[in-house]
């Protein structure tokens, strides 16, 4: 099997060690990407009421297409411009093997799904998770971790290793356990400035705060001060609230 889109398929036991963390219930609708050769859709769809799956790669999909139950409802698509929304009801669930190769966009867009699922579960390769699942203060705490805790409880919930995929990959993988908040963790009114401000805090990581940000923010100082945030601190020191904190303060003119 060739490696192109990310084409590393889960063995049976590794599969049972996911389906477990996931907990999939009868009442339930799942969305998957990339369902690949159907290891884990099938068994969701043991569990659960329904699985949207969305696969790229059409022989796979037309091949699993033949072989899923009634209840799995398979979508050729690319899941990075297909409307995913409109593909499950509100309240549903998200699983999925990821795509490595674009493990990081695709994250991007199940994070914009919050309010529509309920949860996640993502493996990604290892290093990935480490970085959305990092508190701060960590090395790993960056622009996705912030991102992430903003909307939602993350924690790693399975590791798995090279051999336990076929064929394997380069890289050890974890899974993500996403929980999203009813509300998020901290106000944010220009959604548009506070990623902006998150990255211009992380653009030179071992850089204090005060020097990755005084060219852009002329009110800075005062406002730092206000928060009584130090501007010797890295950004990797601060959390979401704060963040979201200084993100307020520095938009008001
Ligand atoms: N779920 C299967 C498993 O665990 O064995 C396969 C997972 S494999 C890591 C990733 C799957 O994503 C492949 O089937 C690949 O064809 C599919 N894929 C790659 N890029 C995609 C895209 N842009 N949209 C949807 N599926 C994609």
């Amino acid at each position: 099997m060739p490696r192109k889109l990310g084409q590393h398929f889960l063995k049976s036991h590794a599969v049972e060690q996911l389906v477990r963390a996931i907990g999939p219930r009868p009442e339930q609708t799942f969305l998957e990407i990339g369902p690949g050769r159907g290891a884990l859709t099938l068994a969701l769809a043991a569990h659960a009421r329904e699985v949207v799956a969305i696969e790229t790669d059409s022989a796979l999909a037309r091949e699993l297409g033949r072989r899923a139950p009634p209840n799995v409802r398979l979508v050729h698509g690319d899941a990075l411009t297909e409307d995913l929304r409109s593909l499950v009801p509100a309240g549903s669930r998200f699983a999925a093997n990821l795509p490595y190769y674009i493990s990081s966009p695709l994250l991007r867009r199940i994070l914009e799904l919050r309010g529509h699922l309920t949860d996640a579960h993502a493996m990604v390769q290892e290093e990935v998770a480490e970085r959305i699942a990092s508190p701060p203060g960590s090395k790993e705490y960056g622009i996705l971790s912030v991102m992430f805790a903003l909307h939602a409880d993350v924690e790693i919930v399975l590791r798995l290793g090279p051999e336990d995929f076929a064929p394997p990959p380069k890289v050890s993988s974890a899974v993500l356990r996403i929980r999203f908040l009813p509300v998020p963790r901290a106000e944010v009114s220009d959604p548009e400035a506070f990623e902006l401000l998150i990255q211009r805090s992380f653009a030179r990581r071992r850089r204090t705060l005060e020097n990755n940000l005084q060219d852009s923010y002329p009110n800075l100082k005062e406002n730092l001060r206000l928060l009584k945030i130090a501007g010797s601190r890295r950004a990797e020191t601060l959390s979401v609230v704060e963040f979201a904190a200084l993100s307020s303060v520095l938009s008001e003119r």
